[in-house]
């Protein structure tokens, strides 16, 4: 008999956190807990197997689930030595989603399932407290009917405001037992009104009902666009975790909270946690009370005068800090608890790796590797290299002139400005449009994740540093400022209200998410210093990686910037964007749109100097380190004069009239330019071009080596080339000019000629163009584009189909497909290798800064990666993972 169901428990437990692909993260851990001893509520697991079966077998249920379940039910109540559905004893369940990766609150729970008239009596009478038990059942149906009938939980608010008004008073937990007796009759009436049936009373159908509601929240709108922002297969499925209910509201002497076992925001080795007295856990993370913090210490750096839990119930933080210490050693990785003390008694209801900042991941990465928790390997393996973006943005500079407008809590570090937008749709179609926006909410919750993703900052009036805001922000590395209570809305009006200023859709503020202010304006920001943690991971990386990396950049500041970074050289100076520049532009497009050999040679002499001095900036810049100069590769569309002054300028600087410049744009425009007169297609027609970029290369390479001592490496590059003829006819211009300008100036340098691998032909006759380039760089996002027949410029219009289809489950050209491109790669290496085995390989693509994408080309033998300047940190920790894992793979 297949097993479906999964106990865990002092009575035994099936599972352990290796099976987390069966159980889920958070069933998967729940019996680990269970398994080291830790005090887990007996419960059992629903395998994302089961989610499967429902999904193909149209929405039903394997014919035994039944029958394991009953037995799982049976086996908690020998447990806990309560029954389901017993109207003296009853045992409550919870009933809770849990996929592999964990999705907070992406989809649906259940809490206090097994209530109904008779049940809550008996509980009222074992807990010894009517109102209580009441709660617990008014909370049951208001989440039941909301996730299970689709019941608007508004109305349940507006009843529980209403009684709140009634009755005079402000806090939910100064309603009495009577009231809230009266709030469910109220609430049962409102699911009578709205389902058209009654609240079921039979605690077996309550629970097939909230089993069927959260498999099928795998599938809602926000799980499902949670899973495309974060990449989770849809086929993984959920699991599903039923426990039996602990208490935290059961009195004075019960509290729930969560915790991280070090601080999550900065990395420090300190104990971080919020909890709540009285109170159930959706209390904590809605945001409705202000929780406490955990330790005395950190009361004391709040600031703050109710006590921690380290003070009102220090046997049961001492039991809690015991627990912290067995999962750091256990998982040795830092734990995201959460936690719930009934009647002085520990539980813990759940663990997993906790989510946390870039500054914090470095921190803690070192800080584990030198206290011999991990490894140094392991350390480099734990530092997301895409997250260490957030370590490189700005900060907002101290001495600025600012005025603060309100103060919220430092939720997720780093400093945004932009303009405000109240809502997620908004924030969405404003960024999409170009605009920088800061997303402003009461507080956020799951159905916002889209327009958080498309803010640069996020700022909520609500809420604490667990809050949804606050722990979504972390994770995509998002600035954000929760919980600023002095944000008011009125949001008919669209206006937000902070201090004395009344500020609408369009205002724009800062906020920093280091310090939790909030500022009016734009405020001056300053580029990060790294932390020490910061130079202690890369110094780890250079030591372990085997590739180097290089930086796309074609400007001194670009340059300076990725040497800073740690850049080996330049991969890729891509020469036409040297001519963006308002006076140079008119000189190329003259170049381009000369008619005859003259007119060309005429624009290339007014290039040829600007091209020189440019060489020797970066060649000075990079001092000894290689450059790789791409020769042009303009596709012409970019370059081609469009408005009618543009055509005025050009035909002056040409000495033809504007009719003449006309005729000329007309007829070079293409039909589909990136397939067109572009790359070394442009050198074959016109020698003249490459011969001009050869000379500006060489004199400036002797001249720079003249002048420092230094001597330069240029690499030159021959774009977009699918046959070795091509790559042959301009080598020879190359080393012609090589040749005459060391002849003139008497100065001797090294060069290499190579060309770009970004043609599905170039891979395939790789063995042909390696006897002409001594190395090669692929480029693979003309080679994606190539190779899948996608456009570059179109794919923004479609390709997310295509992701949510998972055709290309990941962007194409954002991560390389493997199977397609990748194979072109490894032809291109192996062919390229076999006619030269000492060819130099590298890719310079958008690819190059991508973490996936470079453990691909660790394995396939690259010599290096090339990327753009802010992403050479994060390559360069990529490289070092890839490394690692290829050898353990090895
Ligand atoms: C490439 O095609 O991968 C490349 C680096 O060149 P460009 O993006 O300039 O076409
Ligand atoms: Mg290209």
């Amino acid at each position: 008999m297949t097993q479906w169901v999964y106990n865990f428990g002092k009575t035994g437990t099936d599972g352990d956190a290796s099976r987390r692909n069966l159980l889920g993260g958070k069933g998967a851990n729940l019996a680990e807990m269970s398994g080291i001893g830790l005090p887990v509520p007996p419960g059992f697991t629903l395998s994302t197997d089961v989610c499967t079966h429902f999904y193909d077998h149209d929405k039903t249920y394997p014919d035994t689930l039944d029958q394991q379940v009953r037995e799982a039910i049976a086996k908690i109540e020998s447990e806990t030595g309560t029954r389901f559905a017993d109207s003296a004893n009853p045992l409550l369940v919870s009933v809770r989603s849990g996929a592999r990766a964990s999705m907070p609150g992406m989809m649906d729970t259940v809490l206090n399932l097994g209530l109904n008239d008779v049940t809550v009596v008996g509980l009222a009478s074992r807990a010894n407290d009517a109102r209580f038990a009441y709660d617990s059942y008014r909370r049951f149906i208001q989440m039941y009917s909301d996730v299970v009938m689709e019941v608007d939980h508004g109305l349940f608010e507006d009843a529980l405001e209403d009684m709140k008004l009634q009755r005079g008073v402000y806090e939910d937990t100064e309603l009495t037992g009577d009231d809230l007796k009266a709030l469910v009759a109220s609430y049962k009436d409102i699911v009578q009104d709205e389902a058209g049936t009654g609240f079921p009373q039979d605690p077996w159908e309550q629970l097939w009902g909230a089993i069927g509601a959260v498999f099928a929240s795998w599938m809602n709108t926000r799980a499902i666009t949670y899973r495309r922002l974060n990449n989770i297969p849809v086929a993984w499925g959920t699991a599903i975790n039923i426990q039996a209910m602990v208490f935290g509201n059961m009195g004075d002497d019960c509290a729930t909270g969560v915790a991280f076992t070090r601080d999550p925001s900065t990395g420090e080795n300190n104990f971080y946690g919020e909890f709540l007295i009285n109170a159930q856990g959706e209390d904590v993370v809605a945001g409705i009370r202000t929780p406490l913090p955990l330790t005395v210490a950190a009361r004391k750096k709040g600031g703050g005068e109710a006590l921690s839990m380290q003070e009102a119930m220090p046997a049961a933080f001492d039991q809690l800090d015991a627990v912290r210490k067995k999962l750091e050693a256990h998982y040795r990785d830092m734990q995201d608890l959460e936690f719930t003390v009934q009647q002085g008694v520990l539980y813990m209801l759940q663990t997993r790796s906790g989510k946390r900042t870039a500054e914090a991941a470095l921190r803690m990465a070192v800080e584990m590797a030198d206290e011999g928790l991990i490894t140094r390997d392991e350390a480099l393996c734990r530092v997301d290299p895409n997250a260490l973006d957030q370590l490189l943005h700005p900060t907002l500079d101290p001495n600025a002139e600012k005025v603060i407008l309100a103060r919220g809590l430092p939720a997720s570090p780093g400093a945004a400005c932009g303009k405000i937008v109240l809502n997620a749709d908004r924030a969405e179609e404003m960024a999409a449009g170009g605009e920088v926006v800061i997303l402003v909410r009461l507080e956020t919750s799951p159905e916002d994740i889209h327009g958080m993703h498309a803010a640069a900052g996020i700022l909520t009036a609500r809420g604490g540093m667990t809050s949804h805001a606050a722990v979504v922000a972390r994770g995509m590395g998002r600035a954000c400022v929760s919980g600023a209570s002095d944000v008011r809305f009125d949001e008919v009006s669209g206006k937000v209200f902070i201090a004395d200023q009344v500020l609408v859709e369009g205002d724009i503020i800062t906020i920093d998410g280091t310090s939790g202010e909030v500022y009016a304006g734009k405020v001056d920001m300053i580029q990060p210093k790294m932390s020490g943690a910061f130079a202690s991971v890369m110094g780890w990386a250079d030591e372990v990686r085997r590739m180097e990396v290089r930086t796309n950049a074609e400007t001194p500041t670009e340059a300076r910037v990725a040497l800073d970074f740690g850049a080996q050289g330049i991969g890729l100076c891509r020469t036409e964007h040297m001519f963006f520049d308002a006076d140079r532009i008119i000189a190329m497009r003259q170049m381009i749109m000369a008619a005859d050999t003259e007119g060309r040679e005429l624009a290339l002499a007014k290039l040829l100097p600007m091209q020189r001095r440019d060489f020797e900036e970066l060649f000075t810049i990079m001092a000894g380190l290689p450059v790789t100069i791409r020769l042009l590769d303009p596709p012409l569309h970019e370059f081609l004069p469009h408005s009618a002054d543009e055509l005025a300028e050009v035909a002056a600087a040409a000495g033809v009239t504007i009719e003449t410049a006309r005729q000329r744009s007309v007829k070079l425009a293409e039909t589909n330019p990136m397939l067109g007169h572009r790359g070394c297609r442009l050198a074959v027609t016109y020698p003249e071009i490459c011969r001009m970029q050869a000379r500006a290369i060489f004199e400036a390479a002797c001249a720079v080596a003249k002048n420092t001592g230094e001597s330069p490496v240029p690499e030159v590059m021959v774009p977009l080339a699918a046959t070795a003829r091509e790559i042959a006819l301009c080598k020879a211009e190359i080393d012609a000019a090589a040749a005459a300008v060391m002849a003139e100036t008497g100065v001797t340098i090294s060069y290499l000629v190579g060309t770009m691998v970004e043609l599905p032909r170039a891979s395939i006759c790789a063995a042909d163009l390696a006897v002409e380039a001594e190395f090669f760089s692929f480029g693979t996002n003309d080679l994606t584009q190539t190779s899948l027949g996608i456009s570059r410029d179109d794919a923004g219009s479609f390709l997310h189909d295509y992701a949510d289809k998972e055709i290309y489950p990941v962007d194409p050209f954002v991560s390389i497909d493997l199977e397609g491109v990748g194979s072109l790669v490894e032809m291109g290496v192996e062919r390229g290798r076999k006619s030269r085995p000492d060819i130099k390989l590298g890719i310079c693509g958008e690819h190059g800064g991508d973490g996936d994408s470079i453990l691909f080309f660790e394995k396939v033998g690259l010599d290096y990666v090339s990327c753009s300047p802010y992403r050479v940190p994060a390559a360069r920790l990529a490289a070092a993972q890839a490394t690692i894992k290829t050898r353990q793979t090895d």
